[in-house]
Order: structure tokens, then sequence, then C-alpha cells
């Protein structure tokens, strides 16, 4: 694991241990899956889209501590926001673990999701913290393919 600093390093080994919306929704109307080679991780995303909102949202997946607590902590984020808004933080998000080192993050956009912000300074776990991200953004565009990190 890298030293994402003590309470970031809490939080992700809480979401890890304890994933939060892990099931799979039934009444889904959206759907997508994502699986990053390079690390192992895997993620199967159900989404229930109502008038443009994110009513309800439920993923499964196996692999690593950062793919799978990004993963958790991404439905909470996202949950009850308009496709709009989660767009939005996908690209926070984004922004934030391949940006420049000396981009501050939008702490009040993100959140808990800062948590994330010292991935940067790891390369190969970038693709972890961002796969529930793309796997979000195929299953609200409406992908059937599964998506891939490389
Ligand atoms: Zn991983």
């Amino acid at each position: 694991m890298p030293d994402l600093g003590d309470l970031y390093q809490q939080l992700i080994i809480d979401h890890n241990r304890n994933p939060r919306n892990f099931r799979r929704l039934e009444d889904a109307n959206r759907m997508a899956s994502g699986d990053n080679p390079l690390c192992g991780d895997r993620i199967q995303l159900f989404l229930k889209v109502e008038g443009g909102t994110i009513t309800d949202i439920g993923f499964q997946g196996s692999g690593c501590a950062i793919s799978q607590a990004s993963a958790s902590l991404m439905t909470q984020a996202v949950l009850g926001k308009s496709t709009e808004e989660a767009e939005a933080l996908f690209r926070a998000f984004h922004e934030m673990v391949t940006g420049p080192r000396d981009k501050a993050p939008d702490r009040q956009l993100l959140g808990k999701l800062a948590a994330f912000a010292g991935v940067r300074d790891f390369p190969a776990r970038v693709k972890c913290a961002n796969l529930p991200w793309h796997t979000l953004k195929a299953a609200l565009q409406g992908a059937e393919e599964p998506v891939t990190t490389e």
C-alpha cells in the first residue's frame, strides 16, 4: 500500500474491508464492467438512472485495496447525483490522480474522494483508482463492451 497519509490510508483500508453498496442491483438499467489487467482488478457496476439522476448504485468486484475502496467511495459519492454531477466528479477525480502535483485537488467538490490524491505519485496505482470511474462513465454512456484500462 502506497503511503497516502494516515487518515486517508485508514479510509481506504476501511472501504476495502467494508465496501459500501457492494451488491448486484436486480433492477439496474445501466451496467458496465471494468478490468485492469495490470493489477488484476475487476469491477462490475450496476446503476439505476431515473430522470437523469442516479437513484441507486451497486458494485461487485475483486482486486487490490485501492481499486475496491475507490469503487466503494465512488458509489457513495455519486448516489443521488445527476449524471452531469457524476461526470463532473469523474473529471475532477481524473484530474486529481493524473494532473500536475502542484495543482491542489478541489476538496470541496471531491470530499472523501480526495483520499486518492496521493495516488498520482504511484503511476501503477492510478489505473486501480481510476478503474471504477471509467466503468461508471461507460455505464452512463450505455456502453455494452467491457472497459479496460489498457
Ligand atoms: Zn489494483
